[in-house]
């Protein structure tokens, strides 16, 4: 059995393969650890290797876990890659440095009421539903440019750029070239696409940003 160290090393070298097939920089795309469900002791060896910018899907786990992390290890960057509940938003707010998940208008509103009180702000990802998934989060493609204009214009939102989840028995490259298009035409430079089944096809398709879960840290 491989250890989360050994299989760090394999998907830092895949990232480096995928870039440079691709004519890419590898030092462009961020890795994000997608660190949901594993405890303290699981990540920490992850920190220890060098990597500093991890992802939580629920706001609760990750403020039971990485206040210590981060006083252990300083200068970690936490995404927020799950749904988010505008009771929620403060928390959010408070704790995470890259918010990937807003996708409705009552998150975002709710979301710049709490950049106002905290005198701090996250930057934002706007979450495609590309597939168009009922039971998915996300905006339609659609309604995408509206939206991003609305997180911009109406509520301030520092939106850097875009994130999808394509539907899981669909081929990932038409999705995630949909997420690029949307990104240039309204000017967005950060593309979060790309998990362990496909994030070298990602980086292909112009990827800044690959979540990468599973293949770091073993089977959920
Ligand atoms: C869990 C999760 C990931 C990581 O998935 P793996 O298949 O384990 O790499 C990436 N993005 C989101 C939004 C997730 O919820």
């Amino acid at each position: 059995m491989s250890t989360a160290t050994e299989r760090l090393a394999e998907v830092r070298a895949n990232i480096a393969r995928a870039a440079r097939d691709s004519g890419r920089d590898p030092a462009a795309i961020t890795l994000v650890c997608v660190s949901k469900t594993f405890p303290a002791e699981v990540i920490a060896p992850v920190l220890d290797a060098g990597e500093r910018v991890f992802g939580e899907n629920r706001v609760q786990e990750a403020q039971g876990k990485w206040p210590r992390l981060r006083e252990r290890t300083p200068g970690t960057v936490l995404h927020l890659i799950g749904p988010l509940q505008s009771n929620k938003a403060g928390d959010a707010v408070a704790l995470f440095d890259v918010i990937e998940t807003v996708d409705r208008e009552k998150i975002a509103r709710a979301l710049a009421d709490a950049v106002q009180k905290a005198g701090r702000s996250p930057s934002f990802l706007v979450q495609v539903n590309t597939g168009a998934e009922l039971q998915k989060a996300g905006v339609l493609p659609d309604e995408a440019d509206a939206f991003i204009a609305g997180c911009r214009g109406t509520y301030g939102l520092a939106v850097a750029g875009l994130m999808c989840i394509p539907p899981i028995d669909d081929q990932a490259s038409p999705h995630f070239a949909l997420l690029r298009q949307i990104a240039e035409r309204n000017g967005l430079a950060e593309l979060s696409m790309g998990m362990s089944a496909n994030y070298p096809l990602g980086i292909q398709l112009g990827a800044t940003h690959v979540r990468v879960g599973s293949a770091i840290f073993g089977t959920r």
